[in-house]
């Protein structure tokens, strides 16, 4: 494994592997890595010839200030992780370095509102700040493929659509989201969490799983109202959204479609810190 901590130095050894065309698989992360994370570098060992992970803490994403300082730093850990599992290249970038790289956009997509719901409202500039460091990553890493778990699914449609608009020649994998044996999807925040948090976050997972179960053509509301219950009966403090959307625009529905499957997107806070998940489902069919 190599870690190359500046951009020039990276970009050399790149062009000697994309001289040998060389298939380069691509993980951005913020760190503090976990099995969601090396789940990603899995997909991308078996389809590429080299894989890189970056781990860059995005100052820019973060809408709340207080969130980026207690944000997890675990170094030291991520990079024994990354070597145990056989990762060819990690990219640590300077805060420095990556601000003095400056492109026209500064990540002012048109992203057709998706910037505008969901996590796009509740984290004013937040995919703002994303596209940017993506642009950046990308522009430097130049991967075949970039691997994007779904637990950030709207990031996903979002960067699917910079990629589109900067006309990358890069293809982009979503992989699907990594679940602790509570059901809890692994995050790097999960880390702030105390056992009984940690505990009582599961219940997330559980109120997805029951909409999932439930989910008729004209019940939807109902199940928003008792799920939104259940997780404030179960130590979360606020939900900032939970809704069901369209898979392909985002779109957000009063009715469940009779048979397109849809999304069921949720960010709430428990002990403060701020977790999201979702899951895919549709209609179910009611039979007497
Ligand atoms: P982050 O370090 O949180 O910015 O995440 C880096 C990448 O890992 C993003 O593409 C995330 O969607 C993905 N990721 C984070 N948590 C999970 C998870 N539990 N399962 C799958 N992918 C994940």
């Amino acid at each position: 494994m190599i870690i190359f901590k500046t951009i020039s130095s990276l970009q050399n050894h790149l062009k000697l592997l994309s001289g040998q065309h060389a298939k380069i698989g691509f993980v951005p992360t913020m760190g503090a890595l976990h099995e969601g994370h090396l789940s990603l570098l899995e997909f991308s060992k078996k389809e590429n010839d080299v894989s890189v992970c970056s781990i860059f803490i995005n100052p820019s994403q973060f809408n709340n200030q207080s969130d980026l300082i207690k944000y997890p730093v675990t170094t030291e850990q991520d990079i024994f992780l990354l070597e145990k599992n056989s990762t060819d290249i990690v990219f640590m970038p300077s805060l420095e370095e990556m601000n003095t790289l400056k492109f026209h956009s500064k990540g002012d997509f048109n992203l057709d509102g998706m910037d505008n719901i969901l996590e796009g409202l509740h984290r004013p500039g937040h995919f703002k700040g994303v596209c940017e460091v993506v642009e950046k990553l990308l522009k430097i890493v130049q991967p075949t493929t970039l691997y994007l778990g779904e637990k950030d699914f709207q990031q996903c449609m979002v960067l699917k659509k910079l990629v589109r608009l900067l006309q990358l020649n890069v293809c982009v994998k979503t992989c699907p989201i990594s679940r602790a044996a509570s059901g809890l999807a692994l995050s790097s925040r999960n880390l702030r969490l105390s056992e009984k948090g940690k505990v009582q976050a599961a219940t997330i997972h559980k109120i997805l799983s029951n909409i999932k179960a439930h989910l008729t053509i004209n019940n939807w509301l109902q199940l928003k109202e008792s799920s939104i219950t259940e997780l404030l009966n179960n130590g979360f403090e606020h939900v900032d959204y939970l809704e069901m959307c369209d898979m392909e625009s985002l779109e957000i529905l009063n009715n469940a479609p009779e048979n397109n499957e849809v999304i069921i997107l949720i960010a709430a806070f428990i002990e403060n810190i701020r977790l999201i998940d979702n899951i895919k489902t549709s209609a179910n069919i009611l039979t007497n």
